[in-house]
């Protein structure tokens, strides 16, 4: 019998994990796919080899990679983009942490509050999220991007917009900025040098530059693994939770078991009210079946499996909300060809923001040729100028939206990926009940039915469809502000890795599935931490910062409810997680 079984090792789960193994608590941290525990030998730069969603070693699959990916149905155009193993999505991710918008959460006063998704705010104030966000910008740690030839250029279209520089952590009006993100500056050789022998630790510290974000961060060589510059959850929270016992005073390490699919989360009846009492989970190498009993169970496993989970298992589901209200971020992808050299493949993949709340967001965004390709592909307007469907917007880009083909895509690419600009638009989406994920009819698999993912790209809200064209037209009079050639609006399908708040926390029972504490309204003792527990799009910022501030608060919540234990966060100082106490019992452990 465990205190607390926490399942899923992406964005959120290490969170709860290493909170909860800080106050001395027994935790198992239970995920389904693999650990890559020498990223050196396991990991290449090769694009396929990483990013090839059915065999790339980031896939949502096994960790054999003879063995096929996990199956999810998603029956309209769209691409889901979240992997297995300790780190999940964050393994991918570019470590931006912007802080949600203020107008998002219950109270806001501000003179644009009607401009937001009012219906689905989070049930407590921005005032009460800030020591939370301050927290993990402590411990991951949050620093000012370093930046470099992309960012530039980008800055000298945001110079164009009319818009001031944002100065504060909060987002407070219309602005541009270096993000905040969660990758180490660079230090002695970093970012100066090419020279191999001088990019190995402690030569080098924090960032090498190397630009191969997307593969997961090995940098910089010979480094301990928590001072791998990218702040991904295997590099900062799960080595904390690995450790606990060498930072915190009370703290007892947790118990991490990978390849472990949990199938089932089990309750019972107790006084009367449904009660969570532990899970089944499969080893995925041998197929055996495991029972694990707990005080509390929490469910990290994101946004499209917690709803799969939930369902499988045969939970309570009173108000249909399990699986509803997924949102996106409704992604556009906008981007300029320029004649001169603008470093778009080099350097950490986007250091540099938009802020326009109410409406989303810009970022910029560097990539490697085959994923630059990938997304001059995703289109939800076919082959640009190719169909007269209602398709193919036109606006203050050239031409038609759409994928571009032949002879032009060949002349975008051989223009040189280095003479590329890309613009991300992260749109401020409604959460919109039909957007849901639900049981697919589809053969199962040996963990059960599989998820089926109900997402159309065209059919959403009102305000989500002008937000978007707001955001794509900003986008592309920062290009012509920049200097770009020509510009290309690519009109993307759903690209679903912002993915949030399927199993949302709510004001209201009538469309949540949370409390205000986290926990399920219908099963006692059962917590949600993850993106899915998010209220709704944050205004547009990029949800990991807030996933692991309201999982941090979850957890403090589950430590008072259960344990009897008092809050931390606000009375005591966070322990960065480059911790040199973390670095020498990492190495010790031959972690
Ligand atoms: C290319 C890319 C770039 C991104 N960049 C950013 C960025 O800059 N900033 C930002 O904030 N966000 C970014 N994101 C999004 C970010 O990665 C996610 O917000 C974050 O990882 C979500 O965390 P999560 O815990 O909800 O889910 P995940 O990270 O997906 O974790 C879920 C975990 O649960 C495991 N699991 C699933 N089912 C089970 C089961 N039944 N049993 C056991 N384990 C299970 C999975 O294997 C996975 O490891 C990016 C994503 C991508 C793909
Ligand atoms: S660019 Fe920096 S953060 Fe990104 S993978 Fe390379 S060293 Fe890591």
């Amino acid at each position: 019998m465990r205190d607390v079984i926490v399942i899923g090792a992406g964005g959120g789960g290490p969170v709860v994990a290493k909170e909860l193994a800080a106050r001395g608590l027994d935790v198992l941290l239970l995920e389904a796919g693999p650990r890559h525990a020498n990223p050196r030998r396991e990991w290449t730069h090769y694009e396929n080899d990483a990013n090839n969603p059915l065999t790339g070693f980031f896939r949502f699959g096994p960790a054999d990679r003879t063995k096929p990916a996990w199956f999810r149905e998603t029956n309209q155009n769209s691409f889901l983009w979240q992997l297995s193993g300790v780190g999940g999505t964050t393994q991918h991710y570019y470590g931006n942490y912007p802080r949600a918008y203020p107008g998002v959460f219950q109270g806001y006063a501000g003179a644009d509050r009607g401009a937001y998704d009012t219906e689905h705010v989070f049930p407590f104030t921005y005032k009460e999220m800030v020591p939370y966000f301050e927290w993990v910008e402590h411990t991951a740690p949050v620093q000012t991007a370093a930046m470099g030839t992309k960012e530039e250029i980008y800055f000298r279209g945001c110079e164009t917009l009319g818009i001031p520089v944002q100065t504060t952590k909060d987002a407070k009006g219309f602005a541009y900025r270096p993000q905040e993100n969660a990758i180490l500056q660079p230090g002695g050789n970093a970012g100066r040098t090419s020279d191999r022998e001088l990019l190995v630790y402690p030569k080098a510290t924090g960032c090498t530059f190397c630009g191969f974000c997307f593969q997961g961060c090995m940098q910089p060589v010979n480094a301990p693994r928590n001072q791998f510059a990218k702040r991904s959850t295997d590099n900062s929270y799960v080595p904390m939770a690995l450790t606990a016992e060498v930072w915190a005073k009370a703290g007892r390490p947790i118990t991490l078991i990978t390849d472990a699919f949990v199938n089932q989360v089990h309750y019972e009846e107790k006084h009367g009210t449904p009660t969570a009492t532990g899970v089944t989970w499969r080893d995925t190498n041998t197929g055996e079946l495991h029972r694990e009993d707990a005080t509390v169970v929490v469910m990290s496993a994101g946004c499209t499996e917690n709803p799969r989970l939930w369902l499988n298992s045969e939970l309570p589901n009173p108000n249909d909300w399990v699986g509803r209200g997924y949102t996106d971020h409704f992604f556009d992808w906008v981007l300029g060809t320029f004649d001169e050299y603008t470093g778009n493949s080099k350097g950490v993949g986007s250091s540099a923001r938009c802020d326009f709340p109410g409406h989303g967001g810009l970022e910029n965004v560097g990539l490697p040729p085959a994923l630059e390709a990938f997304t001059l592909a995703l289109s939800d307007s076919g082959v640009r100028g190719a169909y007269a469907n209602g398709r193919g917007k036109t606006g203050n880009w050239d031409g038609p939206t759409g994928r571009p083909l032949g002879k032009e895509l060949l002349d975008i690419m051989s223009h040189g990926i280095d003479r590329l600009l890309n613009v991300l638009v992260i749109t401020d989406d409604d959460v919109e009940a039909q957007n849901r994920v639900v049981r697919s009819a589809l053969p199962a698999d040996r963990n059960g039915p599989v998820a089926k993912v109900e997402f159309h790209g065209r059919q959403r809200s009102a305000r989500t469809l002008a937000n978007r064209e707001f955001m794509a037209r900003k986008a592309a009079e920062l290009l012509k502000g920049a200097g770009a050639k020509k510009i290309y609006r690519i009109d993307w399908a759903p690209l679903i890795l912002h993915v949030q708040s399927s199993m949302r926390m709510g004001t209201s029972e009538n469309n949540s599935v949370l409390d205000a504490n986290g926990e399920a309204r219908w099963v006692k003792r059962l917590f949600i931490a993850d993106n899915s527990a998010l209220s709704n799009g944050l205004g547009g910022p990029n949800p990991t910062l807030s996933n692991q501030a309201l999982s941090t608060r979850t957890a403090e919540k589950i430590f008072r409810l259960y344990f009897g234990g008092d809050p931390w966060v606000g009375k005591e100082a966070p322990v960065v997680s480059t911790d040199h106490r973390i670095s020498v019992r990492l190495g010790q452990l031959g972690l």
